[in-house]
């Protein structure tokens, strides 16, 4: 049995998070290795020149690829075979050795699944592929007025919170548009000063939304989950909670199944779609990016006693990038409702 963590004061004991051990056999046994990676790093670094041509990762999915992957391969079409959703390492080389590098070249009968087809033939036609049917089917069932909602967390390893568990995420803020059937969109948001149990932030969701409508997100599962935890960890909550959860729409489901772009390179993710869609929309000028920058921040301005950055400007920021997510899924909604109407 594992030993407890907590001493019979009921505070932590630290030696009980920790287990000590001898690895010096294993960390000898990696040595050898660690060293002629250093050697080989510095040969590279010693050479006069390098090629800059091409590299290994060519044929590797883009999953493997680093940053300098395009500029090792310049002469790489924009819309590259590794862009295809999911393609295997040995149908990226089976490609490259019929010397396919893009996209248009796939053959119509090169064997993919059909997320992928429907990728290569948006590409080959220049335009999207839609599932009019399954489009209008998902819009058809949601229920005003329409909650676009979204949380961002904060994760530690060791946690921070009586009840929590290790990289539990707690829900520090929450940004909600709901959209009424006449058209009225209104806002609100929520920003914790601290870490705590998020028993006010769903206190004052729950004075704004009501058990009413669909909650709409993006990536739902994240939600979904972050909801079951705090049914667990604020039970009176429980019947709201269960309420989001059991009227939730994934608006990314929508890009997955029924709505294909290849200009989305074979991402669903709101920050490929948004462009693509609603080009006024945009997230470059925002200080946070996503939602680990937002973690990372908020964490050392409400947990780090030397963050000396401005805390206004810090909440404004975040509050900015959050307020962008759920509106960016509102101008999503519109997007698609103008298509097939
Ligand atoms: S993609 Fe990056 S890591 Fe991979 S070979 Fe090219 S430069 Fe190296």
């Amino acid at each position: 049995m594992a030993p407890s963590l907590r001493n019979s004061h009921n505070t932590i004991n630290v030696n009980n998070l920790l287990l000590i051990a001898d690895i010096t056999e294993k960390v000898n046994d990696e040595y050898s290795g660690v060293v002629n990676k250093i050697n080989a790093a510095i040969t590279l670094i010693n050479k006069s020149g390098i090629d800059t041509s091409t590299c290994s990762c060519l044929r590797k999915t883009r999953n493997n690829h680093c940053d300098s992957f395009t500029y090792f391969n310049e002469k790489l079409p924009k819309y590259s075979i590794h862009q295809i959703k999911r393609i295997s390492e040995k149908k990226v080389n089976t490609l490259i050795d019929n010397g396919t590098l893009s996209i248009m070249e796939v053959p119509m009968n090169f064997e993919l699944n059909l997320g992928q087809q429907l990728q290569v033939e948006s590409y080959q036609q220049d335009k999207p592929i839609l599932n009019d049917t399954g489009i209008v089917e998902h819009l058809d069932s949601l229920t005003f007025p329409l909650h676009f909602f979204d949380y961002e967390t904060f994760a530690s390893a060791v946690p921070k919170l009586d009840g929590t568990s290790p990289h539990a995420q707690i829900p520090f803020q929450v940004s909600i548009h709901t959209l009424k059937k006449d058209g009225t969109l209104i806002h609100f948001e929520y920003l914790a000063d601290k870490l705590e149990m998020p028993n006010q932030m769903v206190s004052e969701m729950q004075e704004f939304t009501g058990l009413n409508g669909t909650f709409v997100s993006w990536h739902a599962s994240f939600e979904i989950s972050r909801n079951r935890s705090m049914m667990g960890w604020i039970p009176e909550y429980c019947p709201y909670l269960e309420y989001i959860n059991s009227h939730m729409f994934d608006l990314e489901k929508i890009f997955i199944a029924d709505y294909m772009d290849y200009r989305f390179k074979g991402s669903s993710s709101i920050k490929k779609v948004l462009p693509v869609l609603v080009p006024k929309f945009s997230y470059a000028a925002l200080q946070v990016q996503d939602g680990t920058m937002a973690m990372d921040i908020w964490g050392r301005m409400v947990l780090d006693e030397s963050f000396n950055d401005d805390i206004d400007q810090t909440k404004n920021n975040l509050l900015e990038y959050c307020k962008l997510d759920t509106l960016a899924m509102v101008e999503i909604y519109h997007s698609l409702k103008q298509l097939i109407d």
